[in-house]
This record gives structure tokens, C-alpha cells and sequence, in this order.
């Protein structure tokens, strides 16, 4: 603080004052000679107030002073350079020149109180700005040391539960730790969500997405939950809808799987519904999409729908008592608003709640940002992988261990290094295909080997993927701009190293069928159930002939009774998943329902 305060002041000088003072009192004294020689010789402080006043504002009460001693001397000796007469000739001169020292003196303060209350805002805000930052980087460093033992726990935890020997109770506990490190986890997510948005350092990030992938993602994440709750859990999206537009995905999938996370969690039975809607006002400029999270739960009383949006708010009377952290809301409000939208909620107490925001958004061309798909266990390795090879660059032993278990069943040929220096040496005389960079090291961190590696001619060439537990975005950049070619955060789920190696080694992969394939056939079975029998037989008689239009054309029909089901089977179409919708009418029709 009082460094602060030294280097604000030292941008002032008491001699810039001093001179000021001079150069006005001088100024306010040649004004006397023309044109206020009319006035007279009796009252001069009209010009000299000005002078000494605005000498004070720019010096403070030095300055003020100094500024009156010169005008009263310039009064009293300098007089015959500016006028005929003395200006101070008689006793009530002498009291005029009294009260216009006392009213120099008066100004004179107050500016100086002024000058001292900017000084102590100016030194406030830099302290506050200061501490922000170091709450930035506190958390951000709290959040690298949770989130790098995060990593091996998660890792290691499902690397278990995979293992051929694991038998039913031994998975069945492996799932409680990953539950609850995924909690964690989201924890620190959150917490780090809501200091970036205190501290401004929050941007968008928007790109060409896939919404009807986006929509599906979070449906399929959180329908089978509802399925565990006995909930039924629909998506809808509108034919209107268009499939790729321009937005920031991290953000609206953040807001979706709070707003469904809630829906889900606040309702004991009945549904949530998922919708999506085009809103278009004339010009296609003017798109704006709106979601719509509806349930039949707990419902919110009316005095709450403004608090529940505060952080660390929850409704401490409501029935459901559920692991949270009551800063869902908060997050998704902001994060709407950065959009250019803003959640709202219709609720009554006992019958549900309706959550919907609308944000603009642009239609895209771009679909080049389709992404990679991988659903259930690594099975197998397509391509032969002929001797390509891996470099491991990580500090930790315990997270080179959980990657080599996870390369392990592709036979790449694998070394390992502790820290960049070792890194750059090996890389540099073995030439590894792909470098997988841990960034914060000893001896020399990831971003530094990344740099010497991409100025380099020999190793210029090999792609490096950066891991890092630093999850803010500022972090992300500097990585890619110290060259690296990707980067994977901690904890990183092993889906994320297959994608590296399909996209980087061409690696193919075999998957199998995910577990919640066989549960998708029971949710469209079961909205299928409300529709009309001729309707259903015109539609398995279109899916039948895979012809995506003839099925267009009764789930348009369909919308008109239920737009919900309409929804979910144009997604089903718009992915050529002709044989769901058959196998879901066969399954109906074999429980006799149809
Ligand atoms: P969290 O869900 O982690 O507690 P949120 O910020 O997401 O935090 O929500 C704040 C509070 O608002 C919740 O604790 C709950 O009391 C209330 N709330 C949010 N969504 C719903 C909902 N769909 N139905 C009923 N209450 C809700």
C-alpha cells in the first residue's frame, strides 16, 4: 500500500505545483490590466480565486498556499506593473486581502481532501485488482493440485473396473469412487467456474456445433439417471431447429446438464422434458434458440424464483435432500447472459418447474466440427500399429504408470522421461511419433520442451499433446502457442487418449455397443405407446423402406398430437437410426401395447 501510494504521488512534483501557482498568479495578475481594469483597483481577487483554486486542485494545499502567499504579494509589491493605483491602500483593503487568504486556505483544504480521497480510491481498486488476481491464481493452483491426484484415482479406479478379474462387487464399489470423484470433480469445476466469472476473466468461445449431437449428449448423460429414478426423460427437438449453428458448446452444454441435473434431481416421479426451438424473426440473422427444461417435481415457491439464481442459495425446506453446491443456477444465469440470453423460471410449489432461456445464435455451413463418437469399452485395435512410437513426459509417477496402462493393449513401442530436459533428449535421439507432455514439471516444464522441440528441424515434426490439470483457458492458449498441437485436460478419461491416437496416429478402434443403447428402445417405446396405431404402422412401414422423407412426412403428422415424440424420432431420422424405431415398435407390439 504505502509503495502505491509513493508511486502514485511521485507522479506529481511539488515543483510542478509551484510552478503552476507562478505562471497563474502571473496570468491573474496581467487580467487586472485588461479588460477588468474597468472593475477598478479595489477588488482584484476576482482573478486571483481562479487562479489559487485551480493551482489547488492540481497541487493540493501546498500548492494552494503557495498560490495565495504569491497572489498577496503580488498585490501588494507588484502593483505599479499593472495598474495606476495601489491595490492595498487602506485598512479595508487589508481585511479584503485577510478573507480572500482565509477563503485560499479554505479551497485550498477541500481540494487536498479530494486529491487524498482519489489517491485512496485509486490505491483500493489496485489492492482490490491485485488481491482478484492472486484469487485467480490461487485457484487455478488449488485447482491443478485437486485435480492431479483426481487424475489417478479416476484413472486407475476405472482401469479397475475394467479388468478382466473384477468380479460384480468389486465393479459395483469401483463405481461408487467414480461417482464420487466425478462429484468432486465437478465441484472444482464449479468453484473455478464462479471465481472466473467474479473476476471478468470469463469469454466466449464459439464455434461451429453439431446442437442436435449436443442436445443428445446431455440427454443420453442424464436419461440414465431419470431410468434409475423411475423418471422418463424426453428430448424434443423442433424439424426448425438447424442442425449446425455457431455457439459456445462448453457454455450451453453447461447450462443444459445443470438445468437437466436439477430436473432430474427435484422430481420424485412423472417426466422432464427436454425441448429446443427455433425463434426466428423474419431476417435468418435474427435466429435465436430456446431450450426449455420442464419437470413434474418439487416445484419452487414463488418467493424463492429470484434467490434460487444467487450463489450458494438452495431451498433449505424442500423435500429432496441431494448432493449439490447451489451454484448451478448461478453459473447458468451468467453464462446465458454472456450469450445474450437469460434463464427464466415459471414455477409452482408441488407441481413442477419450467426453466427456458433463448440466446441468438448463426446458422452454420461449417460441419467440419463434427466430433468423434466413443461409446462403451475399447475392445480391440483395427490398424496395425507397426512399431509407432510414444513418448511419455510427465514428473508423476503414478500418472506415467496410469497412461502406459491405458496404451498398454496397443503395443505401441512406449518411453518415458520425468521432466522436459529429459524429454527434449529422448525425443531428440529416439524420434517419437506423438509426445505425450505433462506441463508442469522440475527441471524444465512441458511449454518450454514444447518450444525447443517445434524450433528444432529434427523434432519439429512430432506431435505433441499437452496434459495439464490447469483448466483455465488463458492456461490452454499459452500451451498451444508454445506449439503444441493439442491438449487433454486432468482428469482425462481414457476416450480422450484414444481420440489423440485416432486423430493424430490414425489409430481405429473397436468399441463395444455402449450400456445405454439397449435402454434408449425402452424410453421410444415408451412415448411411442401414446400415439395412434395407423400412425405408428405408417411409420414403421416408412422406417422399414429406409426412406428418411416418407418418415418425415408422418413425424410431421405426429407433431400435431405430440410434439415431444415428434422430436425424438426426427433426431432418431436425422441420424439414419431407422432400425430403433423399428426394434422399439416390434418391442411394443410384441407386449401387445400396440
Ligand atoms: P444445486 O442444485 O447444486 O443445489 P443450483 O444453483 O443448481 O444448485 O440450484 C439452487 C437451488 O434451486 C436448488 O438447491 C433447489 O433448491 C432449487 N432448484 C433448482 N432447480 C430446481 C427444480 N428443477 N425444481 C425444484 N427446485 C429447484
Amino acid at each position: 500500500m504505502v509503495h502505491n501510494k509513493h508511486k502514485y504521488l511521485h507522479t506529481k512534483h511539488w515543483w510542478d505545483g509551484l510552478a503552476l501557482a507562478y505562471a497563474l498568479v502571473i496570468l491573474a495578475a496581467l487580467l487586472r490590466i485588461w479588460p477588468l481594469q474597468v472593475l477598478g483597483m479595489k477588488i482584484p481577487w476576482v482573478t486571483f480565486y481562479p487562479a489559487v483554486m485551480i493551482t489547488a486542485l492540481y497541487g493540493g494545499l501546498y500548492s494552494g498556499i503557495i498560490a495565495s502567499i504569491l497572489s498577496c504579494l503580488v498585490i501588494y509589491f507588484l502593483w505599479p506593473f499593472f495598474g495606476p493605483l495601489p491595490i492595498i491602500a487602506e485598512t479595508a483593503d487589508w481585511i479584503g486581502m485577510t478573507v480572500f487568504f482565509l477563503n485560499c486556505m479554505m479551497i485550498s483544504g477541500i481540494a487536498e481532501a479530494m486529491l487524498r480521497a482519489r489517491l485512496r480510491a485509486f490505491i483500493a481498486k489496485n489492492e482490490a485488482d491485485k488481491a482478484n488476481k492472486s484469487k485467480s491464481v490461487f485457484l487455478a493452483n488449488m485447482s491443478h493440485e485437486l485435480r492431479t491426484p483426481l487424475n489417478a484415482i479416476l484413472g486407475f479406479t476405472r482401469l479397475t473396473k475394467k479388468s478382466e478379474g473384477a468380479t460384480d462387487s468389486i465393479r459395483a464399489n469401483m463405481d461408487i469412487v467414480i461417482r464420487s470423484g466425478e462429484h468432486l470433480l465437478n465441484l472444482i469445476n464449479n468453484v473455478l467456474d464462479i471465481s472466473k466469472i467474479e473476476s471478468g476473466t470469463l469469454k466466449l468461445e464459439e464455434k461451429s456445433v453439431d446442437i442436435n449431437f449436443l442436445l443428445r449428449e446431455v440427454h443420453s448423460l442424464l436419461s440414465i439417471r431419470a431410468e434409475e429414478k423411475g423418471i422418463v426423460c424426453s428430448l424434443s427437438i423442433h424439424p426448425d431447429v438447424p442442425r449446425f449453428v455457431i455457439v459456445d458448446p462448453g457454455k450451453l452444454h453447461q447450462i443444459l446438464l445443470n438445468l437437466v441435473g436439477n430436473a432430474i434431481k427435484f422430481t420424485v416421479a412423472g417426466t422432464v422434458k427436454i425441448r429446443a426451438n427455433a425463434v426466428r424473426n423474419g431476417t435468418p440473422d435474427a435466429l435465436r434458440l430456446r431450450f426449455e427444461v420442464e419437470d413434474t417435481g418439487v416445484g419452487i415457491p414463488s418467493k424463492d424464483h429470484g434467490k434460487i439464481f444467487e450463489p450458494f442459495f438452495q431451498i433449505s425446506q424442500q423435500e429432496i435432500k441431494e448432493a449439490g453446491t447451489g451454484l448451478g443456477l448461478a453459473i447458468g444465469r451468467q453464462y446465458a447472459e454472456l450469450m445474450g440470453g437469460e434463464i427464466l423460471v415459471h414455477s409452482d410449489e408441488g407441481k413442477g418447474s419450467l426453466f427456458y432461456f433463448e440466446i441468438p445464435v448463426r446458422e452454420s455451413s461449417d460441419t467440419s466440427e463434427l466430433p468423434m463418437v466413443i461409446q462403451g469399452r475399447m475392445t480391440g485395435v483395427v490398424h496395425e500399429i507397426n512399431g509407432q512410437k510414444i513418448l511419455i513426459v510427465e514428473d508423476e509417477p503414478v500418472n506415467r504408470l496410469l497412461l502406459r496402462n491405458i496404451l498398454a493393449p496397443m503395443r505401441y513401442d512406449i518411453r518415458e522421461a520425468s521432466n522436459g530436459k529429459e524429454g527434449v533428449a529422448i525425443a531428440d535421439a529416439w524420434g517419437p511419433d506423438l509426445i505425450f507432455m505433462d506441463i508442469r514439471m522440475p527441471v524444465m516444464n512441458g511449454k518450454d520442451a514444447a518450444r525447443l522441440l517445434k524450433s528444432a528441424e529434427k523434432t519439429k515434426n512430432i506431435t505433441i499433446v499437452a496434459l495439464t490439470a490447469h483448466a483455465l483457458e488463458e492456461e490452454r492458449q499459452q500451451i498451444l502457442a508454445a506449439g503444441c498441437n493439442d491438449v487433454i485436460s486432468k482428469p482425462y478419461h481414457e476416450n480422450n487418449i484414444y481420440e489423440i491416437l485416432a486423430k493424430y496416429l490414425k489409430a481405429q478402434f473397436v468399441f463395444e455397443q455402449s450400456e445405454a443403447e439397449p435402454k434408449k428402445n425402452i424410453f421410444i417405446a415408451q412415448t411411442l405407446d401414446q400415439l395412434p396405431s395407423d400412425l405408428i404402422a405408417d411409420l414403421y412401414d416408412a422406417a422399414t423402406l429406409l426412406d428418411a422423407n416418407a418418415c418425415a412426412a408422418v413425424i410431421e403428422r405426429i407433431h400435431l398430437i405430440n410434439a415431444d415424440v415428434a422430436g425424438q424420432l426426427h433426431g432418431l431420422i436425422a441420424e439414419y437410426e431407422f432400425k430403433q424405431i423399428l426394434d422399439a415398435i416390434t418391442t411394443l407390439r410384441s407386449k401387445g401395447e400396440l
